[in-house]
């Protein structure tokens, strides 16, 4: 069986690199095909009817012709591109983390339409309300769930006791939380709060970003939970995440 010659998709852009004059390659997340990366023909040319379109955090329609390296963009159409998301240098920064991430743990043409569903539905959460974090904090514990490297929040990873409030730590390298009795050696072991744990959780049980409800967290515990979410994304990454520091510039995140 022969596969189609063009398909048509709907994908998220995640970045692009300008290739030879006019051309340029955007790499997208779509939910049936995962990771995408197209060709897109004289799309850096001022007169193109695809220029602009390949922007970071636009939502595109596409019809995508096979090719022998790169599939080619044969049509695009704008769906959104987040302009509330856009509406500043802080929330920018918020939505650009977002596909960074996405990116990052999506290998090339592995589907995951739920962390597809999850990027748009983080976008159109940090949109919605400017000013919380609470929606970059779900999206953090849901792309690890999704990822297959969820933290274990309610036992202990090491000796598999339930653990028992104010008597918890965290450690990314073993992969979650540790009672006070157990220190596996060479992974960095943290201090881990009950209300920054009690967070965690909720972000774990809550099935939607649109569901998720108002937390007016302390600035401490906003930190923890950042900070602990933050180790476990690097753990796994092996890298820090680059757009934190715009983030950071911005005093946000
Ligand atoms: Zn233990």
């Amino acid at each position: 069986m022969t596969l189609p010659r063009t398909y048509r998709t709907v994908g998220l852009t995640l970045r692009k690199s300008a290739v030879g004059e006019t051309d340029l390659v955007s790499v997208l997340y779509t939910a049936e095909h995962g990771k995408l990366e197209v060709l897109a023909r004289g799309a850096r040319r001022l007169t193109s009817k695809l220029m602009g379109h390949f922007e970071p955090l636009t939502l595109l329609r596409l019809a995508v012709a096979r090719g022998r390296a790169l599939d080619i963009v044969a049509e695009a159409e704008v769906i959104t591109a987040f302009p509330m998301v856009k509406t500043d240098y802080a929330t920018t920064a918020r939505g650009l983390y977002v596909a960074e991430l996405v990116d990052a743990f999506s290998a090339l043409a592995a589907a995951n339409p739920e962390l597809f569903d999850l990027a748009l539905q983080t976008l159109d959460a940090i949109g919605d309300d400017l000013a919380s974090e609470l929606p970059l904090r779900y999206f953090d514990l849901q792309l690890l769930r999704l990822s297959g490297f969820l933290p274990e929040l309610y036992h202990c990873v090491e000796c598999g006791a339930e653990l028992e409030p104010e008597r918890h730590r965290f450690a990314a390298g073993s992969g979650g939380t540790l009672c006070p009795d157990c220190t596996p050696p060479d992974v960095i072991v943290r201090p881990l709060s009950l209300a920054a744990l009690k967070v965690l959780r909720l972000l774990h049980r809550t099935e939607s970003v649109a569901r998720l409800p108002e937390l007016r967290m302390p600035a401490g515990v906003r930190d923890e939970v950042r900070r602990t979410l933050s180790t476990a994304i690097q753990y796994w990454l092996d890298r820090p995440v680059r757009c934190q520091v715009f983030l950071d510039a911005a005093k946000l995140a």
